[in-house]
């Protein structure tokens, strides 16, 4: 993406301006909508069950957890599979 300076040295809006701006917008917007698919992906990737701990970066629970620390790291056939479907997922 292109870098966008804003307020340009315009002062009035001139139409080669308001493209400028409105052609900005949609490349950001793909941008979003691409980012927020992937963002929905790796979302998935977090139903894996967490290991009920508070500070769970898997997944922390939704009713009362323990207090521990996440433990998921020492779960090693767990973030295999996490780490190959999150780098599936950033690498399409
Ligand atoms: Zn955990």
């Amino acid at each position: 993406m292109n870098d966008f300076v804003w307020p340009s040295d315009v002062d009035r809006a001139e139409n080669e301006e308001l493209n400028r701006v409105c052609e900005y917008l949609e490349e950001v917007l793909d941008e979003h909508e691409t980012l927020t698919g992937k963002f929905q992906r790796l979302n998935d990737v977090w139903r894996a069950d967490g290991c009920g701990s508070n500070s769970c970066m898997m997944k922390p629970p939704e009713s009362v957890g323990n207090n521990g620390g996440c433990r998921c790291y020492e779960n090693r056939s767990l973030m295999m599979s996490v780490t190959q479907r999150v780098n599936a997922i950033l690498n399409q």
